[in-house]
């Protein structure tokens, strides 16, 4: 059957508040499976299941998928399509309300994250993921277009801001696929797209992060001001000390923060 007839069946009504929009292009899923790198022994976590089409595109790959869906009236709508996964795990909770250990602690290894993320959660979820989940390989989220080039973007450019660098110093982010926003039922106002996240904890090792969240944070404060002015702000510190520890890094007293890279930042963050 198909998910609009068991959406149906069912007197399922979308609710706009949960970013519910979904995906029923079989193909389109499974290449996002694929283009995910899951493999058949993987365990995956999926944040917001809907009517379980990805979900079951995964199950179809992976040795086990743990679902998170916010949503308990889509209980009986997953009970049909995904009635014959026995791979398959749905947990009916706000995964904002569940502490990432938690969910490792179910897990007990290695995992990846794929989700087709409702935009009012986007960058929660994936900072939750990816300061907090130890044991996570990769990230692969279908995103509205414009977040997935914020995730990809190179420094200097108008896309670039904090979540950039602050994905960009624990991972790799690419830009995997483009979804029209036809292929969404019903059909939102944007274009998506497939942004997968390769975790690489060894590639800025030993860096203080949370030194590192608070450079990044305090260098995209204010676009419009220096960067030397948003360190005086965020640290406190007398200009003399902010120009001196520019200077230090190799930067123009002048510069402003979103010209800065991840390597920048680190500097920075080792100065402070
Ligand atoms: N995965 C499905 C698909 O691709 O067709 C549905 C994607 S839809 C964009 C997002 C789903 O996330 C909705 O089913 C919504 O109810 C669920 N959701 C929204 N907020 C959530 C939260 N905080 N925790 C878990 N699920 C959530």
């Amino acid at each position: 059957m198909q998910l609009k007839d068991v959406l149906i069946q069912n007197g399922f009504r979308f609710n706009k508040r949960f970013g519910q929009n979904f995906l029923t292009d079989k193909n389109l899923l499974s290449s996002i499976v694929e283009k995910a790198g899951v493999k058949e022994g993987d365990t995956v976590v999926e944040i917001g299941c809907g009517g379980g089409t990805l979900t079951a595109a995964i199950a179809d790959k992976a040795k086990r998928v743990i679902g998170f869906e916010i949503d308990e009236r889509l209980k009986p709508v997953l009970s049909v399509t995904l009635n014959e996964y026995k791979n398959v795990e749905i947990i009916f909770k706000d995964v904002m309300k569940t502490p990432t250990e938690e969910v490792e602690k179910m897990i007990g290894g290695k995992y990846k994250l794929v989700a087709n993320l409702p935009y009012y959660i986007t960058t929660p979820v994936l900072m939750k993921f990816i300061e907090e989940g130890t044991n996570l390989e990769s990230v692969s989220v279908t995103v509205q277009e414009e977040v997935a080039d914020r995730l990809c973007a190179k420094a200097g450019t108008a896309e670039y801001g904090a979540i950039t660098a602050a994905v960009d110093v624990v991972g790799n982010a690419s830009k995997i696929m483009r979804i029209d926003r036809k292929l969404f039922y019903p059909v939102p106002n944007v274009d998506s797209a497939v942004v997968r996240i390769d975790i690489d904890r060894e590639k800025y090792k030993g860096v203080d992060i949370k030194k590192y969240r608070e450079v990044v944070r305090s260098a995209f404060l204010s676009r419009r001001k220096t960067l030397v002015n948003n360190l005086m702000m965020s640290f406190k510190m007398p200009r003399v000390q902010a120009e001196e520890i520019v200077l230090s890094v190799g930067k123009d007293v002048l510069v402003r923060g979103e010209t800065l890279t991840t390597e920048d930042f680190v500097a920075l963050s080792e100065k402070i």
